[in-house]
């Protein structure tokens, strides 16, 4: 691993699934950390881990994956986040930078910042990335490439230690913004956490419908389906989690769309066509936008490679020979 520009030490990551594994893979990729240390809950994904190559070393309890470590990137489920900071806080080294990566940062901030020593900077984090995939096979190096990370640190927090954290998700691949949690959570809620619940809706309500079968719904998929199925595929423990940690927001966001869902429901009932083409056109443009700005493709693929293309060659920061 590349020592020049390295800028942690020893990075520990707690949790080696998706999220965690693609953090090992790109700082290996960029020597954004001399060393990594890694532990995960079950043997089975430690075993992996290791056979994987992941880190430098993998280790069995929480404890003794942080000490030492100058960086402790938490890549948990939120819901499990309070329990390890607690189980962590006795063994961090002075001056070292606690983060994690959840999608809720409120619950996150409040549950492992209870726990955090003094002596620590605390920089919660969210990679807005991923895949409906888990585990510790299913992460990849350029997952943060072009995509933004949040950081939100509390306020007083050291602000060297909040820049050197941006400065790590940089050297990732990532754009970096930083906000409050309670406006990240506000935001995320809309974004993210609500089209996962309609996903997860519409594909139970597709399940359950006597009058379609089953092997009909598979079949048709293509017709808009399909791309629910792929987002109703995610993580159920992390997405229990999410929508229990983010609450409010979440039941905010809910009762507008539930609004509008009526005010739809209404031009259909009453064949008001006028309504509905204002509103197709409207969600159009926004669509044209997030295309502009580069955060989707307008690729059939929806953005994702095709498993039969050969991959794209490594954007810009992973480029070889760069050191
Ligand atoms: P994942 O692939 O399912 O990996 C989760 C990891 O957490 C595994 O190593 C698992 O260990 C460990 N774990 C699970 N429950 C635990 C508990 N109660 N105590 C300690 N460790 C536990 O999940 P992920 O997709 O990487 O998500 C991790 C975090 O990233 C979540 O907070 C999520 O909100 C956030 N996030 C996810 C995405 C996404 O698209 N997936 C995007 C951005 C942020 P075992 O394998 O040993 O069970």
């Amino acid at each position: 691993m590349s020592k020049k520009a390295a800028l942690y030490n020893c990075l520990a990551l707690i949790g080696v699934g998706l999220i965690g594994s693609s953090i090992a893979r790109a700082a290996r990729a960029q020597g954004a950390v001399h060393s990594i240390v890694a532990t995960a809950r079950s043997a089975a994904t430690r075993r992996r881990v290791a056979e994987l190559g992941l880190a430098d070393q993998v280790v069995e309890s929480n404890g003794a994956a942080v000490e030492g470590a100058d960086l402790v990137i938490v890549c948990i489920p939120v819901g499990a986040c309070g329990t390890v900071a607690k189980e962590i806080g006795p063994y961090l080294t002075p001056g070292a930078t606690i983060s994690d990566v959840g999608s809720v940062k409120g619950s996150v901030v409040r549950d492992m910042g209870l726990h955090l020593p003094k002596n620590v900077h605390f920089v919660p984090a969210h990679p807005v990335a991923g895949t409906e995939h888990s585990g510790p096979d299913a992460g990849f190096a350029e997952l943060f490439v072009n995509r933004w990370c949040i950081l939100t640190p509390p306020e007083g927090t050291d602000r060297k230690a909040v820049d050197k954290l941006a400065a790590f998700w940089r050297l990732l691949g990532a754009n970096v913004e930083k906000m409050s949690a309670e406006h990240h959570d506000l935001v995320l809620a809309i974004t993210s956490h609500l089209p996962h619940l309609i996903a997860y809706t519409i594909v139970g309500t597709a399940d359950e419908m006597q009058t379609v079968t089953r092997s009909e719904v598979l079949k048709f998929s293509a017709g808009g389906f399909r791309d629910f199925t792929r987002i109703a595929a995610s993580d159920p423990t992390m997405w229990r989690d999410v929508f229990l940690a983010n609450k409010d927001a979440v039941l905010e966001m809910l009762g507008r769309f539930n609004e509008d869902v009526s005010a739809l429901t209404k031009a259909i009932r009453k064949g008001d066509g006028e309504t509905l083409f204002k509103h197709f056109k409207r969600t159009r443009a926004i669509r044209k936008g997030i295309v502009d700005i580069g955060q989707d493709s307008p690729a059939a693929d929806f953005g994702r490679p095709h498993p039969s293309l050969p991959p794209e060659p490594l954007p810009k920061p992973y480029a070889a020979g760069e050191d």
